[in-house]
């Protein structure tokens, strides 16, 4: 007996074959792309010390693309910075009560976790400590802009070396003086909050109120922006 051909009539009449076309409606739709959020703005360490200064300078550096000029009291103070670096090298560790420890100078440092990143004027590192240390030009007294300053490097130094941090210094340098001071939870706590702040101004692009201390404008190099300041 041969082998019988399927009847060219019937051969596609296949279940699959038979299966009407589904309609649109009932085809379920791709996928949707997961939901992301995105990466929080990056700042640096100078936004949180302008923001304590005064929040009306963060509009300007980071939502009005304003072409800054270099004034000199910015490049006095830098030449300073330089020139106190190669005497801070050859200075003893007095200044901070230490007899020994291991300077590093403009350490650049970046932390995933806080999206902040910084270059410290100093770390001193002794067996026990690290120490962060601004250089200020400055003949005034400590400021909050630059305890808070202070706390974000020390933030940085943790995260970089994962190591607590629990005091810095701040060296006037007219006044060959370092003053000390201790890295809190509170401040710690103010900083983190002043990330979020700063990240939601800069992102509204709202214009804050200035400083009330009408005295800080006076050499401030965005005076001629600011309409309700002389
Ligand atoms: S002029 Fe005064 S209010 Fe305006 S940005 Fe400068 S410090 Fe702030």
């Amino acid at each position: 007996m041969g082998i019988t051909k399927p009847d060219s009539s019937t051969a596609d009449a296949s279940p699959s074959s038979m299966r009407s076309p589904i309609p649109d409606s009932l085809v379920p739709n791709p996928p949707s792309p997961t939901p992301y959020s995105l990466p929080p703005i990056s700042l640096t360490v100078t936004a949180i010390k302008q923001f304590v200064y005064c929040p009306r300078i963060i509009y300007f550096t980071y939502c009005l693309p304003l072409k800054r000029p270099t004034t000199y009291k910015m490049q006095e103070g830098k030449l300073e910075h330089e020139s106190n670096e190669e005497r801070e090298s050859r200075r003893s560790l007095r200044a901070y009560g230490l007899s020994e420890g291991e300077r590093h100078f403009a350490v650049r440092l970046t932390s995933e976790r806080l999206a902040l990143t910084g270059v410290l004027d100093m770390v001193i590192v002794t067996p026990q400590e690290l120490i962060p240390v601004e250089f200020k030009s400055s003949t005034g007294s400590l400021g909050l802009n630059h305890k808070y300053q202070l706390t974000a490097y020390a933030m940085l130094v943790e995260d970089w070396k994962d190591k607590a941090v629990r005091r810095g210094f701040v060296y006037f340098i007219p006044q060959k003086r370092a003053v000390e001071v201790a890295v809190t939870p509170n401040m710690r706590a103010f900083v983190k909050k002043a990330l979020g702040d700063i990240r939601g101004m800069i992102a509204k692009e709202m214009i804050p109120e200035g400083t009330r201390h009408a005295g800080r404008c006076v050499d401030c190099e965005f005076k001629n922006y600011c309409n309700d300041r002389e």
